[in-house]
């Protein structure tokens, strides 16, 4: 790689969202080169504000990039994107989409990349804008092993570990499956504690079985849905996010599109999917996902 040094490198950073911006900015306290480019002027500017160099063009972010991180809304968006940044791309060059999107946007990108020379990875995250902030993401990656190899420099300072899950599409495959999970553990989660709640348990004593016994999950033990157990939960602060519910319907979505495109019966997911959808629909997509308890409870 080119650049300062044998790891530092100048990357264009794509998409300065509430994710991308702090992700960008870990790059920079790492030593990377970092021109930054938003489609909006205000993400921009709050960019800037936080000491990034941006570029008022893609073009001109992409000029010498020896890599391209993109940190996007959706599918659509990222492959409209890729395809302008393909225009532009040297050879050798390396190419990561670190949004959540479909398994199928992510290989075509893939394809299209690898199509010009360009090594590539899919890489989504989870650990939520805190992560983002704190440099602690957990990466799920899908791509070749020279990729991943060339990539760690450029992931390590935005991660808090990195998890090769196979080749084009499967870090998108895995985060999809793992939040299908996520998000059906969780309403799992509400639903017994709106049980014990008009059982007269008290949220303490039922976290104290729950958490240590065979219903305990990661939506109980370390993200209680109720108040008190678990303090630094978002239902210890009226479920400001966190993960908010719009985003893990995004996800739910996502993974009934594969698993009908694949036709794999995912009852649970179709019917998380279904409840976050209603959720959403009364208005609470700002809320945190586990703020679906008060849904459960017949209280919206
Ligand atoms: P965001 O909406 O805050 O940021 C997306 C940014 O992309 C916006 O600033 C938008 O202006 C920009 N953008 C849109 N179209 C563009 C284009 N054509 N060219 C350049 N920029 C463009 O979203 P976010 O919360 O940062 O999430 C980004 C991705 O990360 C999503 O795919 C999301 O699902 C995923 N994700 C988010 C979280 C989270 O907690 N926010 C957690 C894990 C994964």
């Amino acid at each position: 790689m080119r650049g300062r040094s044998k790891d530092m490198a100048k990357i264009a950073f794509v998409g300065l969202g509430n994710m991308g911006a702090p992700m960008a900015a870990n790059l920079v306290k790492a030593g990377h080169r970092v021109i930054g480019y938003d489609a909006t002027e205000a993400a921009r500017q709050a960019a800037v504000t936080r000491g990034l160099t941006v570029a008022g063009t893609l073009a001109e972010a992409l000029r010498e990039a020896e890599a391209v991180v993109t940190m996007l809304p959706n599918g659509a968006i990222v492959r409209k994107v890729w395809a302008e940044i393909a225009q532009n791309l040297g050879v050798g060059t390396l190419a990561i989409d670190s949004s959540t999107i479909d398994v199928d946007s992510a290989v075509a990108v893939h394809e299209l990349l690898a199509a010009r020379g360009a090594l590539t990875l899919d890489a989504p995250v989870s650990g939520g804008v805190g992560g983002a902030e704190a440099g602690t993401l957990t990466f799920m990656v899908g791509g070749s092993e020279a990729a991943l190899e060339k990539g760690r420099a450029i992931l390590e300072p935005m991660a808090g570990r990195i998890v090769p899950c196979g080749g084009a599409g499967a870090g998108q495959a895995a985060k999809i499956c793992n939040n299908m999970a996520l998000g059906i553990s969780m309403i799992a989660a509400c639903e017994a504690f709106a049980l014990g709640e008009k059982l007269g348990l008290t949220h303490q004593a039922l976290f104290d079985v729950l958490s240590t016994s065979s219903g305990q999950s990661w939506s109980v033990n370390s993200y209680c849905p109720v108040p008190g157990p678990v303090p630094n939960s978002p239902a210890n602060r009226d479920y400001k996010p966190g993960f908010a519910a719009a985003l893990m319907l995004k996800d739910l979505k996502l993974s009934q599109e594969a698993a009908l495109a694949r036709g794999v019966q995912t009852p649970l997911g179709a019917e998380a999917a279904q409840l976050y959808g209603i959720f959403e629909k009364l208005g609470h997509g700002g809320q945190d996902f586990s703020g679906i308890i008060n849904f459960l409870r017949g209280k919206l």
